[in-house]
């Protein structure tokens, strides 16, 4: 059966964008269709400046909230990575098959380390090595697929060249995975910025929507969105982001299409309105679950718990092997 890795950072409020484009997909497709583990990949919180009570708060309310969009825990394993301590046992092998040049060379490193300095702040090692630790996620269980969105395509290549040139130097150990990225809604896009990604790390803002707001604020979130000059209804991500960032959401929603929906609006209110009515819609039984949850975190704690184990399972013999293959 294939095997499924995909991760979840707990560095703020899961958002729309993480459901429509990854927790979905995993609550209804692939843990059905894989052996799928998810992760709540608390050690990457802590590569940037945080607060440690928040980051454990929020590694529980991710997990609770995956558990409410209907992963099922016999069904796929779901764990905290600091839980399992393989992944920092590979990550160090894999910092000694990596290279300081092809991490300098990660868009998404360059850009983090701008903000932070940006900041005033000092650029964190851990920062620089991410990736690593990334691919040490992925490598440590024989993924073969790793459904990502577009903005960690670049990540899992480096999983895969640092496996091959693990295997090559060292003997065969890892599988070599590769990444998906989901058909529908691969990018939900900021409200208020429709050219920025909607992401839980950036700060609180009009533009993003969250899975646990109540539905009035979601309502306005979703009626102040900015759209674009004119007042007709096309579906154009180019020249009309925010209108087409609005038509995704609806479609992703209602599992229509972007280009048919815009043919059946001629004003923008309507369209917002029934988005925003989608939205609530999609969102009411993940709120619910996430109460009734809510009121026996010890189910959480043993969810988590068994989990561990199950992942500590199948990540030690790995990793072993790869120890055993460098002949450590
Ligand atoms: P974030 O960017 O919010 O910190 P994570 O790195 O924790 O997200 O990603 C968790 C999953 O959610 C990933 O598969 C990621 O691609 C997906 N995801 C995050 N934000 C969005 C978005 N705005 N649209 C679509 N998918 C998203």
């Amino acid at each position: 059966m294939t095997r499924v890795f995909s991760g979840i950072k707990p560095t703020g409020h899961l958002t729309l964008g993480n459901y429509l484009g990854a927790m979905r997909q995993w609550a209804t497709v692939d843990q059905y269709r894989a052996d799928a583990l998810f992760c709540i990949v608390d050690l990457h919180a802590l590569t940037v400046d945080h607060d440690p009570a928040r980051v454990r708060r929020l590694s529980r309310q991710a997990a609770t909230l995956l558990l409410a969009s209907g992963l099922d825990p016999e069904r796929c394993t779901m764990f905290v990575q600091s839980h399992v301590d393989e992944h920092a046992r590979l990550s160090y092998l894999l910092e000694c098959v990596a290279t300081d040049g092809e991490m300098r060379r990660m868009i998404q490193y360059k850009e983090k380390a701008a903000r932070e300095r940006r900041r005033g702040g000092s650029v964190r090692l851990s920062l620089l090595t991410y990736p690593v630790l990334m691919a040490a996620d992925i490598l440590a269980y024989g993924a073969d697929e790793v459904p990502v969105g577009n903005d960690q395509t670049q990540h899992v290549e480096l999983a895969r060249d640092l496996a091959v040139r693990f295997n090559q130097r060292y003997g065969h150990t890892f599988v070599v995975p590769r990444a998906t990225n989901p058909a529908v809604a691969a990018r939900v896009m900021n409200l208020q910025d429709p050219v920025s990604k909607m992401g839980k790390s950036d700060d609180t803002g009009p533009g993003i929507v969250y899975l646990l707001d109540e539905p009035d604020v979601v309502r306005k979130k979703v009626m102040r969105a900015v759209t674009d000059s004119g007042s007709e209804v096309v579906y154009d991500r180019e020249s009309r982001p925010g209108l087409a960032n609005l038509l995704e959401i609806l479609a992703a929603c209602t599992g229509g299409e972007p280009a048919e929906l815009a043919a059946s609006y001629d004003g923008y209110g309507a369209l917002k309105r029934d988005t925003a009515d989608a939205v609530i819609e999609v969102l009411r039984p993940l709120r619910k679950r996430h109460q009734e949850l809510c009121a026996d975190p010890g189910h959480l704690e043993a969810v988590l718990r068994e989990g561990a184990e199950r992942a500590r399972g199948m990540a030690r013999p790995t990793v072993d092997a790869a120890y055993r293959a460098i002949g450590l």
